[in-house]
């Protein structure tokens, strides 16, 4: 097997564009956040790079925690079933939650973790994502988006296909011959 890019189609989202984007979030976070010291929680392993570019375009006091689901193991599509891997180490009752996820696809990640988190009773939780996919799902509302994508598996910028492709600078389709 050899270099990255064999196995890459388009570039969806480029470097600059990228920074240019999440930039901007981070300045309406900003704003919105005045005041708080909000709970920014990484959904790992695919929102790792994107929350490590976030946190640092905040400018507000906040504080970092991770949690881990799956519900794709190696396959490029969802299993419906959400299963926490690792959970948060801190607690966040009457805290501000803003979870950071890389792609909201089905929906069913989302969803399962704003209602697990809503249990332990924070004082608000809001969603922030890279990215959207252009496909029916669940009615989970999302409150930072940053790009509306194609129905395509992606790779780059922190998301993987088997755990390769992560650290690609850019966020590129991956060629469905590999896949499929
Ligand atoms: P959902 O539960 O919304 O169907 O899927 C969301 C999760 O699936 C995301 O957290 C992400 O990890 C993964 N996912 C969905 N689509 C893609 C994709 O195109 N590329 C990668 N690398 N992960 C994806
Ligand atoms: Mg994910």
């Amino acid at each position: 097997m050899c270099g990255r890019s064999v196995e890459i189609n388009e570039v969806l989202i480029d470097e600059a564009s990228l920074q240019k984007r999440v930039g901007e979030m981070g300045l309406t976070i900003t704003r919105d956040y005045q005041g708080k010291s909000p709970l920014f929680v990484c959904v790992l392993r695919g929102a790792a790079i994107f929350h490590a570019d976030l946190i640092r375009k905040v400018d507000v006091n906040l504080l970092v925690d991770f949690i881990s689901v799956c519900s794709y193991g190696d396959e490029t599509a969802s299993s419906g079933a959400v299963q926490l891997i690792k959970d948060l180490e801190m607690g966040i009752e009457d805290r501000n939650v803003l979870l950071v996820e890389d792609i909201v696809d089905t929906g069913h990640t989302l969803s399962y973790l704003v209602h697990t988190l809503k249990g332990r009773n924070p004082a608000s939780i809001r969603t922030c994502a890279l990215s959207r996919k252009d496909r029916a799902q669940l009615d989970v509302p999302i409150d930072y988006l940053g790009f509306e994508i194609p129905d395509v598996w992606v790779v780059g910028y922190g998301l993987d296909y088997a755990d390769r492709h992560r650290t690609l600078p850019f966020v590129a389709e991956l060629k469905p011959e590999v896949y499929s």
